[in-house]
């Protein structure tokens, strides 16, 4: 899609197409441009600048008038579980009433009761399931995903799950990387027989990913009560080996070792991060890896938060993610997530901007195409609605800010 959009009150997030993410004090760098126009071709921006520098608009096909209302990059949103099947509020109101994990457990909640319910499902109807979440996420601003299988957990549901996700990415505007998380959980019939799953993951499940070309990058829940960092060494290797990227779930339940592994497996992120401590900082500043927290899951379980202030003045970059799943975070507004960000982890309004654009771009390798407004990267913004100044976005949280989401250039309808 060609076109230009003028009168932009504030043109926010312009970077250089080569800037990859924003670290340490860089987190507070935001720059934009008042009363501003932004045009693109064949859906990558093509130029920006001050409304004075633009001459006659009469060459410009699709003239959009913003009359002085903000545009943002789009968010992209690096972790997510988006593709499941059926919902967990039983397991919300038996937190509530205080119920054990245990008897969660029982009634209907938890990882393992996911995967059963994705097992019934088929998977045309898993993909109708999911459709509305992206639609409901584009619709918020979220113009990039990323989207992990995991509550599968036999070689032929993983497969399923990745065969829905490749289907959004084909059949929706969206951009969509595909995450293999066969090392979520050790499913029931692997009780006490942990690292006979492991063996799975490695022989069958990897290779059958990868045959069918069903995954951009890899993950394992390395954690407390989930998988150690020795079976997380073997199954990376393999994956490495394999041509996957590896995510890793790390340092949610404990000091479990999970940034370290990441970090000597070169990942591109490791999420969630509550226990980060002085070794982990050292070792994530010495490397490439993204840390990437995730506020919607500590705050609806209630856990400790991440130390992002304090990693980011120790100089290293941040990136948030909604991690949408229906267990601890059945949300993927991003723009709520970037309140949280702000309200609960002290961020300030352009740290939380830059870590949910350009540094999650980075934590799912597509920082040299989305994530800012820069010369050549995807026309993926939205204009706001009425709003006197960006940090007005995080603050007031809880409605949606987005007036008119683009996509490649193209305004898309709801
Ligand atoms: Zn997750």
């Amino acid at each position: 899609m060609n076109g230009i959009i003028i009168n932009i009150g504030e043109l926010v997030g312009v970077t250089e197409p080569d800037k990859r993410f924003a670290a340490g004090a860089d987190m507070q760098n935001l720059n934009t441009i008042k009363n501003a126009y932004l045009h693109f071709k064949d859906g990558l921006i093509s130029g920006f600048g001050s409304m004075a520098e633009l001459g006659s608009v009469s060459e410009y096909q699709n003239v959009t008038d913003a009359k002085g209302q903000m545009v943002f990059p789009a968010f992209v949103d690096s972790h997510t579980h988006l593709v499941y099947a059926g919902s967990r509020e039983i397991e919300y109101i038996d937190k509530i009433k205080g119920l054990s994990y245990e008897e969660i457990a029982k009634r209907g909640g938890g990882i393992l009761n996911s995967a059963k319910l994705l097992h019934e499902t088929s998977e045309d109807e898993l993909f109708e399931q999911s459709l509305p979440r992206i639609y409901s996420i584009l619709s918020m601003g979220t113009g990039t995903v990323e989207i992990k299988s995991g509550y599968g957990l036999t070689t032929e549901d993983e497969l399923k799950m990745l065969r829905v996700i490749k289907r959004l990415n084909d059949e929706t505007p969206i951009l969509i990387k595909s995450t293999f998380l066969g090392a979520h959980a050790v499913p029931a019939e692997f009780k006490g027989k942990q690292s006979e799953y492991v063996k799975l993951i490695i022989d069958e499940m990897l290779p059958r990913v990868a045959e069918e070309g069903l995954a951009d990058f890899v993950d394992v829940f390395c954690d407390k009560g989930f998988f150690t960092t020795d079976e997380t060494h073997d199954i990376l290797n393999t994956a490495t080996k394999l041509g996957f990227k590896p995510k890793i779930h790390a340092n949610e339940l404990d000091y479990s070792g999970g940034i370290e592994v990441g970090v000597a497996h070169n990942a591109l992120s490791v999420d969630h991060l509550e226990y980060t401590g002085n070794a982990e900082i050292m070792a994530l500043l010495k490397s490439d890896t993204m840390p990437t927290i995730l506020p919607g899951a500590a705050f609806f379980l209630g856990m400790k938060y991440a130390p992002a202030r304090k990693m980011i003045d120790a100089g290293l970059p941040i990136a948030i993610a909604s991690d949408f799943n229906p267990g601890s975070s059945p949300s993927g507004n991003m723009q709520l997530i970037a309140s949280m960000g702000c309200i609960l982890y002290k961020m300030l309004p352009e740290e939380v901007i830059n870590a949910a654009t350009i540094n999650t771009a980075y934590a799912m390798d597509v920082a040299d195409k989305v994530g800012s407004i820069a010369l050549g990267k995807q026309a993926d913004f939205f204009i706001a609605k009425p709003m006197p100044s960006y940090s007005y976005l995080p603050y007031s949280y809880g409605d949606n800010k987005v007036d008119r989401m683009f996509i490649k250039g193209e305004l898309l309808h709801f």
